[in-house]
């Protein structure tokens, strides 16, 4: 028995259930790895002990290395629209999942490396990845999962030893092991449909359902409820972004789950002053996955899946469009619904109501209020004072005070609860990245450490509350990670 099998048991259902969309593949030689940061609490979700991770056998086995006998990675298939143009051929060209395992809760979570060597899929890249866009991923991702937000979360980051050439020069390598739900992605029916064989798509669907949405059942109605609880699920995340400021910066069809969970941590980055036009893609130059176009774009993404999925839905073609428009159609609904009931959440108010809420995001809009503070100040009683004009302010103030509750003190605490102190200011993220780049990963822990309890205010971590200082360049987030 190696100890990699005594780390996890791995399990393999993808790959036997859709053979057609993937390749057995192995991760490139990590001759001299160092694991830079481990999840402690994720492994022990995982159930497994993270001092076994921290031994050299561990550290091999998050690089890809190690693996017992049988246990064959593979690298997935998958297509998508990038920037809206269909890539028939995308998959992971720098990507490996190692395999299925089932949680401590009994859940089966995806293990996947990123950056571990070109794969059949790697076109022009080199298939790996440095330290810095992998430490950001992973803080990033614990920043959301702490916020309650659906998403993949990183096990580990391990630096290779290797030099990556990138555009600013050579840089330190890295391996990151992603856990997620699943890596199936909108752009994987895409490629499933493409391939024009209907038993490939058929095998792709059920393994999803059974993976994902049980509830869809079976029955020849269950892609239909398949494509349901997906509309259903992003409409809820994309919510869950939009209430915390959350940009993904590269919203592209293969970057868009099945699960519902957040994935692909490159560009993002948390809104500083409210403006729905918020982008900081150096590549996003027309604005398409800016702040406020991001409900739209999910919605559009999933049209796509209802196209890919459409010979499943029904043999007639124009009965197919017709289902499929419907349920797509609930898309808008079911966001509004999620929306106005965590809006009403951060203002304090036991009911919905939208124009309050509109009108406030516009006067946010107009003075560049910061979107974080604004709420725990609202709370605190002192967002008076964060409007250069205050008189439009009050005026709104006023309308909001005749709808609370009368209690207002258990109003405060409830909105303190979901509205957070902490979020990954771009600032103290850069500076983070730039010196563990360096070897010194200290502000990158104290910054992990703070996301993880975002809702406490702590003394002594005022400097991670508030925005970039005036007079800081824009921040601008940088793809081909
Ligand atoms: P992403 O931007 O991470 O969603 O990746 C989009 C596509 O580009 C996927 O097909 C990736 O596998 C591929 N890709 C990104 N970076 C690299 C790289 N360094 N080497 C090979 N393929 C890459
Ligand atoms: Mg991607």
């Amino acid at each position: 028995m190696t100890v990699a099998r005594m780390l996890f048991d791995f399990d393999d259902t993808y790959a036997r259930d859709v053979p057609a969309l993937s390749v057995p593949w192995s991760a490139a030689p990590a001759p001299h790895p160092e694991l830079l940061v481990l999840n402690e609490g994720l492994a022990a979700e995982l159930g497994v002990d993270p001092a076994a991770l921290r031994e050299p056998a561990g550290v091999a086995l998050l690089t890809g290395h190690g693996l017992p006998d049988g246990v064959v990675p593979v690298a997935q298939a998958y297509a998508g629209h990038q920037f809206g143009g269909y890539v028939p051929r995308l998959g992971d060209g720098r990507a490996l999942l190692l395999g299925e395992v089932t949680d401590t809760a009994g859940r089966r979570r995806d293990l996947h490396l990123k950056g571990s060597g070109r794969t059949p899929f790697a076109r022009g890249g080199d298939g790996r990845a440095a330290v810095g866009p992998m430490l950001r991923e992973y803080l990033m991702g614990e920043a959301n999962h702490a916020l309650g937000i659906p998403t993949t979360r990183a096990l580990s980051v391990v630096a290779t030893g290797e030099e990556v050439l990138r555009e600013e020069g050579p840089l330190p390598g890295a391996v990151l092991c992603r856990v997620a739900a699943s890596h199936l992605r909108v752009g994987t029916f895409q490629y499933a449909a493409a391939s024009g064989d209907l038993d490939v798509l058929r095998a792709l669907a059920d393994h999803a359902i059974a993976r994902h949405h049980p509830a869809a059942g079976d029955g020849p109605d269950r892609y239909l409820r398949l494509y349901r609880h997906v509309v259903d699920a992003q409409a809820e995340l994309v919510s869950r972004w939009m209430l915390v400021g959350f940009v993904h910066g590269v919203l592209n069809t293969d970057n868009t789950t099945i699960s519902g969970e957040t994935i692909d941590y490159g560009p993002c980055a948390y809104m500083d002053a409210f403006d729905p036009a918020t982008v900081f893609s150096s590549i996003d130059h027309a604005g398409r996955y800016a702040y406020g176009n991001q409900p739209g774009i999910v919605q559009w993404n999933l049209a796509r899946l209802g196209e890919a999925l459409l010979p499943l839905i029904d043999a007639d073609a124009d009965a197919a469009v017709e289902a499929a428009t419907a349920v797509l159609s609930g898309f808008a609904e079911t966001y509004r619904r999620h929306w106005a009931r965590g809006s009403a959440a951060k203002l304090g108010l036991a009911e919905p109501d939208p124009d309050l809420v509109t009108d406030l995001l516009e006067l946010m809009r107009a003075q560049r209020v910061d979107f974080t503070t604004f709420f725990r100040a609202l709370s605190a009683g002192t967002a008076r004072s964060l409007f250069a004009e205050p008189e439009p302010f009050d005026a709104w103030a006023a309308r909001r005070e005749a709808l609370l509750p009368a209690d207002r003190a258990a109003v405060a605490a409830a909105m303190d609860r979901v509205n957070p102190v902490y979020v990954p200011r771009n600032h103290l993220v850069e500076q983070a990245l730039t010196e563990a780049t360096a070897g010194d990963t200290t502000s990158f822990r104290q910054l992990l450490d703070v996301l993880a309890r975002p809702f406490d205010e702590r003394p002594g971590l005022q400097r991670y509350a508030e925005p970039a200082p005036a007079g800081c360049p824009p921040h601008v987030t940088y793809c081909g990670t």
